[in-house]
Order: structure tokens, then sequence, then C-alpha cells
């Protein structure tokens, strides 16, 4: 029994020894990967709830290591913000999603996560600026998705860059609304033009009554505050019928596309540009 507690204690200090060491070594890759510029940006349309018809795409960072695989932004991203990393990672992403509007032409637009900790710092507005101008892309272009994933040491002072970017005709949506990630007294402090209802809101819809009647209030509130209103992981047509019913406005999931490389669009975009 005493060499069984042993082993017990050993296999236990070697558990954290692999939680740090995976930690660690996704910081370490992850590095390595931002230098040798060997991440992707995916794409995922933003559809008119009512129409159909494509009016954008949210840019999701992609990550496939040698060694550890695919590896999923949300094992990544805090990983990235806890080591300073989101800093150069934002930058990147915000670089690729202009270069890919540049190629793309006007007309397209583009949402990009950021996280509170690249938007609370002062070079943040002059790092989207440069992005902007480097490749030749609009303001209007561009929309930012802020999530309060840590918490705005001085929330003024995002308030105070949102403004300026907003205007250069950037749009602002507060990402995740309905988590505890993002809450009402950081829509009041924040200039914002889209509130972003999240898919942990929509799974139940179709069999909660009273999930219903949250978005529906979530919809209304939006409008009070003259916002518009995107939802998130949409999947089955059932779930669109009730979110057209209540006038949701803007749609985004599996149902109208999945997250998917740049040239998966060519077409679609094309055809954006016939009409
Ligand atoms: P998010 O901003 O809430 O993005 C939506 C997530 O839901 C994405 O996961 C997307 O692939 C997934 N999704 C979209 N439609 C559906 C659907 O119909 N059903 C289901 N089950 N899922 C759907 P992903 O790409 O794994 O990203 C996870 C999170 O990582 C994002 O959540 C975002 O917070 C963060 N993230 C992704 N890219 C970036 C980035 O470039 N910068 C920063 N700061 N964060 C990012
Ligand atoms: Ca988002
Ligand atoms: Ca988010
Ligand atoms: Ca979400």
């Amino acid at each position: 029994a005493k060499r069984e507690g042993r082993n017990g204690v050993r296999f236990f200090n070697s558990m954290l020894d692999v939680a740090a060491h995976s930690q660690m070594f996704t910081e370490v890759r992850l590095r390595r990967a931002l230098q040798r510029q060997a991440l992707q940006l995916h794409y995922q349309p933003q559809v008119d709830a009512e129409t159909g018809a494509l009016l954008g795409f949210e840019a999701l960072v992609r990550w496939t290591d040698e060694e550890l695989g695919a590896v999923s932004p949300t094992r990544f991203i805090p990983v990235a913000e806890e080591s300073g990393l989101i800093v150069p990672l934002g930058q990147w992403v915000l670089n690729e999603a202009c270069r890919q509007l540049a190629e793309w032409g006007p007309g397209v637009r583009v949402a990009v996560n950021v996280s509170a900790l690249e938007v609370a710092r002062d070079d943040f507005v002059a790092g989207v600026e440069r992005a902007l101008q480097r490749h030749g892309v609009g303001g209007e272009q561009l929309k930012l998705e802020l999530t309060e994933r840590l918490a705005v040491r001085d929330l003024h002072r995002a308030a105070r860059h949102l403004s300026q970017l907003r205007d250069l005709g950037v749009r602002l949506s507060l990402d995740d609304f309905g988590t505890g990630q993002s809450s009402v007294s950081t829509l009041l402090k924040l200039p914002l033009d889209e509130l972003k209802l999240d898919r942990s809101l929509i799974t139940s819809l179709t069999d909660s009554p009273q999930a219903q009647r949250v978005v529906e209030s979530l919809i209304g509130l939006a409008r009070g505050l003259r916002l518009n209103v995107i939802v998130e992981g949409v999947e089955t047509a059932g779930q669109l019928d009730l979110l057209r019913a209540m006038r949701c406005g803007v749609v985004q999931g599996y149902l109208t596309g999945r997250p998917a490389p740049p040239d998966t669009w060519a077409d679609l975009i094309r055809t954006l540009r016939a009409d």
C-alpha cells in the first residue's frame, strides 16, 4: 500500500509537470509559428437573416503545429494573452485580414477578434491604422469584435481608443454577449455598433420557450440602444426560422457557412461584386 501511495504522488507530480510543460510548450511553439508566419486565417460568412445576402466575414485564426497538430484558438489564445504574445499575434491577424481585404477588393467586409488586452494599449490605434494604410483598405471595411476575456484595467482608455477607430469608419461589435465574458456595464462604457449574441444562447432555442424569450429580450435591448444584432452559432433551419421571426438581423453559423480558407469564398465574392 505504501508503494502504491508513492506511485500515486509520483503520478500526480508528473501530471502537474505535463500541464506546466504543455502550457510552456504551447507558448514556445506559438512564438515560433508567429515568427515563421505559420498561422492562417479562416473566414466565416455573416449573412442577412431575411434575404440570405452575404454581408461580410469573421476572420478566425488557425494554427497547425508539426508536433501538436491543429491547436484550437480556445486553447492557444488564452496562452497568448497570458504570455503577451497576443500583441504580435493580434497585429499579424489585423495585417493579414487587411491584406486579404485588399485582394478581395472594396465592398467586402471583415470582422477581426481583438482581445481587451490589445485595445487598452497605447499603440493599438496606430497599429490598426498601419494595417489599413499598408494595404489601402478603408476603415469601413473593418469591424472589431471585442471580448472582455481579461478585465479591462482601463476601460476609459479602451473607450477612447475605440472612439478614435470609429472616427475612421471602423465598426465595433461586443462579442459573446449573454455570457460572463460580456456584460451590460461594458455595453454602457464602450462606443459600439453591434451586439453579438453568443452561441450558448442559441443551442437550446428550438426546445426552450425560456431561451426564446431571453434572445427576444436581448434583441429588444439592442434595438433600444440602436445597436445591430448578430447571432452566432446558428446550426439549424429551425433556429433560423425562430430568429427571423424575432427580426434578429444578421446570422452566422454552420448553417450558412463554416469557417474556411479564403479561396473557398472567391466565387461568392465575385457574385457580390457583380451586383
Ligand atoms: P468566437 O469569437 O465566439 O468565435 C466563434 C467560434 O464558434 C469559432 O470557434 C467558430 O469556428 C465557432 N462556430 C461558428 N459557427 C458555429 C456553429 O454554428 N456551431 C458551433 N458549434 N461553432 C461555431 P474558433 O474558431 O475555434 O474560435 C474560438 C474563439 O477563439 C473565438 O470565439 C474567439 O474568441 C477566439 N479567436 C479566434 N480567432 C481569434 C483571433 O484572431 N484573435 C483573438 N483575439 N481571438 C480569436
Ligand atoms: Ca468573435
Ligand atoms: Ca469571442
Ligand atoms: Ca462566442
